[in-house]
């Protein structure tokens, strides 16, 4: 005999499991702290929330603080229950989500957004790492740039408009950086 909350333990302990091994698959993301669990059949996600309806990709509006201003932000990424209203929050959607708030800031004080950032280093021929240790900023800087989990100072925004424009001052900034010069795109 096995009790409910066993029953419900494992039922659980299933659910996440297959999750897993889908999230390894690129099927679906892990659960944010909003939703616990979700069973996905047939690629359709099930309500974590009333088990029973169907969640459908959706979009949401929200307001944030941006020092005195309030950016009112659209488009924001959410899953929508047909059956109970439960409007879940995926992790990928989470990521997106932070991107794109970082990116309305950032419109809104005039700086690069995330993919201006990655598309110069690109042009410029470095990696996240290379494009560190020549414009400083810490080890990790250019990830969380372009993610959105770090919004780059203004110094660092002239520095890599300038870079971009100017493509030659590259070549003194991979010296201050005792960097060779074959790491990045310059006469090639
Ligand atoms: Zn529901």
């Amino acid at each position: 005999m096995v009790s409910n909350t066993e029953k419900r333990r494992n039922k659980q302990e299933y659910s996440l499991d297959r999750i897993r091994t889908l999230a390894k698959q690129g099927a679906v993301s892990f659960m944010s702290s909003r939703v616990t669990r979700c069973v996905m059949n047939n690629q359709t996600l099930t309500c974590p929330v009333c088990e029973e309806g169907r969640l459908t990709e959706s979009t949401f509006a929200d307001d944030f603080k941006h020092g005195k201003k309030t950016l009112h932000i659209d488009g924001l990424e959410c899953y929508l229950c047909n059956n109970c209203g439960a409007d879940p929050v995926f992790p990928e959607q989470i990521r997106r989500n932070h991107l794109s708030i970082a990116d309305s800031k950032r419109v809104e004080d005039d700086l690069l957004t995330g993919a201006k950032i990655k598309e110069i280093r690109n042009q410029l021929g470095l990696s996240q790492s290379d494009a560190a240790r020549i414009f400083g900023g810490g080890d990790n800087a250019f990830s969380k740039y372009e993610r959105g989990d770090v919004i780059q100072s203004k110094a660092m925004d002239k520095l890599l408009r300038l870079t971009a424009k100017h493509q030659v001052n590259l070549l003194e900034l991979c010296s201050f950086a005792g960097m060779p010069v074959k790491h990045t795109n310059i006469g090639r």
